[in-house]
């Protein structure tokens, strides 16, 4: 086994992102690479930042509170369960919340980044795949879930999140064709201004990227590819 380690591991997906956005007509930089280090400690992150990364993903508030105060030169995205009682250390410091499919959580998200008097980014994730296991609203929701966050002030949601079921590539594939669709679906229905910001598409993970860049994805969130020393495909 030869010693890889994390700067390494993140140059080599960061390269083949490129590649495959070549081969799907699609540039590099339409693709934001999201490492996501919520398994890893500061050194990792470090690491990754050597070899060229800036964006990071956490899906708890403390990891995300640590390493964002660490390293305020990147760009920190929150991809994990929201819960009501943490939104005030997680507005303002997350660049992006991927992980929003609740009313209660949206107005408070509204009402603390105006008391800040900033404007958060947010994406709405969504079930497109229907198991029990995965977070999100289901498809039809998703309509009138945009319409209410579009009257909150201090709310812009940028687009859609998903996960797809592990294990099976082609369902993977028709998922995220599925949240493809419905944003394009979406931003019809936006004012022209409005509909140039909503525009991200947050799909695929470690074993699914390729799949997620083929359907669209601008947002990639990678963690056990780059930071996990026994991640095999
Ligand atoms: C952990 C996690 C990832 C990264 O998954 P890997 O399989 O390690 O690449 C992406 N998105 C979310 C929401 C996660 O929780």
């Amino acid at each position: 086994m030869t010693l890889v380690g994390v700067r390494e591991r993140y140059q080599k997906v960061d390269a083949e992102l490129a590649e495959v956005c070549r081969a799907n007509g699609r540039s590099r930089s339409d693709v934001t690479l999201v490492a996501v280090s919520k398994t890893v400690g500061p050194d990792a992150v470090a690491d990754a930042l050597e070899g060229g990364a800036h964006d990071f993903g956490e899906n708890r508030p403390d990891g995300l509170m640590q390493k964002a105060d660490l390293y305020p030169q990147a760009a920190w995205h929150f991809i994990g369960n929201i819960q009501s009682r943490r939104i005030h250390d997680i507005v303002g410091r997350a660049t992006l919340i991927h992980s929003l499919f609740s009313e209660h959580h949206a107005r408070k998200i509204d009402q603390v980044a105006g008391e800040r008097g900033l404007v958060q980014d947010v994406l709405i994730e969504v079930n497109v795949s229907g198991e029990e296991s995965k977070s999100g609203l289901a498809p039809a929701d998703v309509p009138a879930f945009l319409a209410l966050c579009e009257n909150l002030p201090h709310l812009r949601v940028r687009g859609l999140m998903t996960m797809a079921p592990q294990g099976d590539l082609e369902v993977a594939r028709q998922t995220f064709e599925g949240l493809a669709q419905l944003e394009e679906q979406l931003r019809a229905t936006l004012a022209p201004d409005r509909a140039e910001t909503f525009t991200e598409l947050s799909m695929g993970m470690s074993e699914d990227w390729r799949e997620a860049v083929a359907a669209g994805a601008t947002i990639v969130r990678i963690g056990r590819a780059i930071f996990s020393d026994t991640f095999e495909e």
